[in-house]
């Protein structure tokens, strides 16, 4: 057979395998892409988030709880309450838990006090890398107050919420887990209080109510990441 015909066989059969190849691809995406059509039936992610901790009683009666049902959360902490109780600091890392940076003495943030506040958040930063060897990338402004300037100087990313239920002073474990259910939404963040015994009472509600509801409680880091 000559050279050129023989050429011309093997690019014959080469073309016909790859097409076969080809064919076989478009097969192969098919459940791929089925797969993500099918991501509306996977879990819907939402956040659990307490400020103004950490409360000796109330976080310790919380961290229980949210061990129990193996459900991570997101603790805004003070530097005052941080270094008042390290041990709760410790057991919050090392129970997977997320930890974020709320000023050091829950500051406000307003327009003569820049300085001060930045510098509260720094020194909550500092205890809070002493305690766990971990920098703090997360911050929640005291009242929702806050300078975008600030998230370069600080290197911070500041987070806020969707759902307040104003549980510090509702004080009513039932009635706060019925405002934050009938609002919770795929990637709701909720606020809540570590300081109070019916903010812990309705937290661990929510988390048995939504999760029937097939909601995944995440830390909050894991929704802003979207
Ligand atoms: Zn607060």
């Amino acid at each position: 057979m000559r050279r050129w015909l023989r050429g011309l066989i093997f690019l014959d059969v080469f073309l016909f395998f790859f097409g076969l190849l080809v064919m076989a691809s478009q097969w192969i995406t098919l459940p791929a892409s089925g797969r993500v059509l099918g991501r509306g039936a996977e879990a819907k992610k939402i956040a659990l988030t307490f400020d103004d901790g950490p409360h000796p009683t109330y976080t310790t009666l919380l961290l229980d709880g949210l061990k129990e049902r193996g459900v991570p959360a997101t603790f805004f902490v003070t530097g005052e309450h941080a270094s008042l109780h390290p041990d709760l600091i410790l057991r919050m890392q090392a129970e997977g838990h997320l930890i974020g940076n709320h000023t050091y003495s829950h500051l406000q943030l307003r327009a003569d006090n820049r300085q001060e506040f930045a510098g509260e958040i720094r020194r909550t930063n500092e205890i809070l890398y002493d305690i766990t060897g971990e920098e703090t990338l997360y911050v929640r402004p005291p009242y929702g107050s806050w300078d975008r300037s600030l998230e370069k100087e600080l290197n911070m990313f500041p987070v806020l919420w969707t759902i307040d239920p104003t549980d510090w002073s509702c004080l009513n474990a039932d009635t706060v887990t019925m405002r934050v259910v009938k609002k919770a939404k795929e990637g709701s963040i909720i606020l809540l209080h570590d300081y109070y015994k019916t903010s812990v009472e309705a937290a661990l509600q929510i988390v048995d109510a939504l999760r029937k509801e097939g909601y995944e409680f995440v830390t909050v880091d894991e929704i802003l990441m979207e």
